[in-house]
């Protein structure tokens, strides 16, 4: 029996990010764009060597068309699932705001460096909030379907800047799009990764 990847089950519903993510894009982005690299994957590995793999080995190792496919199905996931209609609170507390202010000085300069690395991404890929082993962290930029696996870190919270995740709402306008992400973002969730 092979390993079979799912689609994520979201708590919101397709209008419920509107408008900082419309219900056209949330139809397109989670609805297209990720069942297709779902079905791309669940298609590709079959009798490889990735056949009973987890999604998280896949994405780390995979090459090709198997680790591209695996690694948006794992940034994506993290993305969609990272984001509440009306979250509890604006800002992360507990050990995930004490390791912001020690790696960051505070949480404004942490929004102002993930901003800058988003906005600045030349073409298509992800801005990473991520934790190493130590439990420090930093902010990356990473292209494609590049993923904080890869490099052995720990995915903390992403930004997804591919034109597919802004087009429809903001056209052009990437800052516009990056800068009303905070107001979704679901600190409990990104608290419970780190
Ligand atoms: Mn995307």
């Amino acid at each position: 029996m092979s390993t079979i990847i799912e689609m994520p089950q979201l708590r919101y519903g397709n209008g419920d990010l509107s408008p900082i993510i419309s219900e056209e894009t949330l139809k397109f982005h989670f609805g297209k764009h990720l069942q297709t690299y779902v079905n791309n994957l669940n298609n590709l590995i079959v009798g490889t060597e990735f056949e009973n793999a987890s999604l998280e080995e896949i994405a780390a190792k995979a090459q090709g068309g198997i680790g591209n496919n695996a690694g948006q199905v794992l940034n994506h996931n993290l993305y969609f699932e990272q984001f509440a209609p009306s979250p509890s609170k604006k800002e992360p507390s507990g050990a995930l705001a004490a390791a912001i202010v020690k790696s960051f000085g505070s949480f404004d300069e942490m929004k102002s460096k993930m901003n800058a690395a988003a906005s600045s991404l030349f073409g298509s890929g992800w801005a990473w909030l991520c934790a190493d082993a130590n439990g420090a962290l930093s902010i990356l930029q990473m292209t494609n379907a590049d993923n904080p696996l890869r490099h052995n870190l720990k995915p903390i919270l992403t930004f997804d800047v591919w034109e597919h995740a802004y087009y429809l709402d903001y056209q052009n306008r990437r800052a516009d799009y990056i800068a009303a992400l905070w107001n979704i973002i679901d600190w409990n969730i990104v608290e419970s990764r780190f």
